[in-house]
């Protein structure tokens, strides 16, 4: 089957900086990286890596053609994703010399996709397929509508976490998965935890400790530990997470299966210095040794 993705597209721009700038200051940085970034382009590039078939939903401006050639060379289906004639989502990355960072994000066109444009591509999508967002565009509640209609899979990934846009779209999610800081900054908002007296499954990630399902219909907790490595870069593990419980689930495996693979998956994520084009294949988890 095919999984649908909406999600944002960024360009990251790494500035290199001898310390974080204070209001007012002029600093010249050291050095400047750039890459394709945006949890949806993340997730997508993961779930391809993965061996699945993905439709990433997105748009990008006049400066971002770069972003969907790479996405294209990654395996990812780009042909639902929208030229428009504002900027693309970036985001300007200061890290110092202790690597702490400060970020400005400009969403741009991650937030101008229409309902039309949504429409008109799950109007393709097949009952079994799945719709999996994030939290960094427009239009979540018309796809997780319209894609629960046709009796797709919604997966959910409330990141970064807002609880209106949460409230939004549970009603028709199946899975929700979110790291710890997500799941505590939603139990501090509305004094429960996530899906109670629902019928979801939600995973809640756990940095190295792995991650926990807990399934709301049977009340059913299990744990999944992750694989021991030494981390050097911990960007992009949770979207490599995700994008591998998606293939999992559209290649038709179980959700603890498919949570097997993922965390494997991760650990060999956070082992590597990048983010989208680093993201291991299904070959590298296969081998890896841990
Ligand atoms: P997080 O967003 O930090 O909860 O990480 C997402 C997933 O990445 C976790 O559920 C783990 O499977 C994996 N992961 C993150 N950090 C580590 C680590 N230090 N060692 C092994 N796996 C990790």
């Amino acid at each position: 089957m095919t999984i649908y993705n909406l999600g944002s597209i960024n360009a990251d721009y790494f500035y290199a900086v001898p310390h974080l700038p204070a209001a007012g200051e002029t600093l010249a940085a050291t050095s400047l990286g750039k890459g394709l970034g945006g949890k949806g382009a993340n997730m997508s590039v993961a779930a391809a890596r993965a061996g699945a078939h993905v439709r990433h939903i997105g748009a990008v401006g006049p400066d971002g053609g770069w972003m969907v050639d790479r996405l294209m060379e990654y395996g990812v289906d780009t042909r639902a994703i929208a030229r428009l004639d504002t900027p693309t989502g970036h985001a300007i990355i200061n890290v110092d010399a202790a690597g702490e960072n400060a970020i400005v994000l400009y969403p741009g066109t991650n937030r101008c996709i229409t309902d039309q444009q949504i429409g008109l591509v799950l109007s393709e999508a097949a009952a079994g397929g799945t719709l999996m967002f994030q939290n960094e565009t427009n239009g979540q509640r018309y796809a997780a509508e319209t894609a629960k209609s046709l009796g797709m899979r919604v997966i959910c990934c409330p990141a970064p976490y807002e609880t209106s846009a949460l409230e939004e779209v549970i009603s028709f999610a199946d899975l929700v998965i979110l790291n710890e800081v997500e799941a505590r900054q939603h139990r501090d908002a509305t004094g429960r935890p996530i899906g109670e007296g629902t019928n979801l499954k939600v995973i809640t990630t756990l940095g190295a400790k792995g991650c926990v399902l807990m399934d709301n219909m049977t009340g059913q907790v299990q744990e999944f530990g992750a694989p021991q490595v030494t981390p050097v870069d911990t960007t992009g593990a949770g979207d490599t997470f995700a994008g591998y419980i998606a293939a999992g689930l559209d290649r038709g495996h179980s959700l603890e299966q498919s949570i097997s693979l993922a965390v494997r998956a991760a650990a060999l994520m956070v082992t590597r210095h990048g983010t989208a084009d680093v993201i291991p294949d299904l070959k590298d988890v296969q081998d890896a040794r841990f």
